[in-house]
């Protein structure tokens, strides 16, 4: 991977639009068989995950309901804090029904388990992940993926709602900022 210098123009993105539409159409229609005749909930990672989401549950042709969770890792910064903090709860009844839990991308993990956890004593009679980015290399607890984009070793990227100090986020394709 090389380290790309798009805020000075250059550079090229690491997963264009193009890439991102395909992989998204991909794993709808996985969703789709999977989950044939049933009705799951997607619930979205705020703030990173609403456009993956958006497009993830357009793509979709099985009925779904759609929520959002917040949790609170990075604050301004390029490193995980470490805690995740869960500050906005799923209003929805989860009881008996599939829950899909989306988020853009995953890294030390550490925010899915806190999601995992919470939304584990909800009632949900399943609990799936899909994220569009699997990022390896800082993987601190396990956490099983069950629907990925793409994965990368390592490096903080943005765009397609991944953020840099909240901006970046409404760029089309994901860049790789910085290579760590
Ligand atoms: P984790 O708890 O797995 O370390 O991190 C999860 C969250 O951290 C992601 O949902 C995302 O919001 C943020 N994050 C992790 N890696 C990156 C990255 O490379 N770029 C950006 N902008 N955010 C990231
Ligand atoms: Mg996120």
């Amino acid at each position: 991977m090389s380290i790309v210098n798009f805020l000075s123009g250059g550079g090229t993105a690491l997963f264009t639009e193009e890439a991102i539409r395909e992989r998204v159409k991909t794993l709808a229609a996985r969703i789709d068989a999977d989950f044939a005749g049933r009705v799951p909930v997607f619930i979205g990672v705020l703030t990173g995950s609403f456009i993956f989401i958006a497009d993830l549950c357009r793509a979709v042709k099985i009925p779904c309901e759609i929520d959002f969770m917040r949790v609170e890792s990075y604050g301004a910064g390029t490193v995980s804090s470490g805690k995740p903090l869960i500050t906005q709860p799923t209003k929805l009844d989860l009881k008996g029904k599939p829950v899909i839990v989306v988020d853009e991308i995953v890294d030390t993990g550490l925010t899915l388990k806190a999601i995992i956890e919470e939304l584990s004593a909800s009632g949900a009679s399943e609990i799936k992940v899909c994220a569009l980015v699997d990022k390896r290399a800082k993987r601190r607890t396990e956490v099983n993926v069950d629907y990925t984009g793409f994965v990368v070793e390592d490096g903080f990227l943005v765009g397609y709602g991944l953020d840099a100090a909240e901006r970046k986020r409404n760029l089309p394709d994901i860049w790789l900022l910085e290579e760590i």
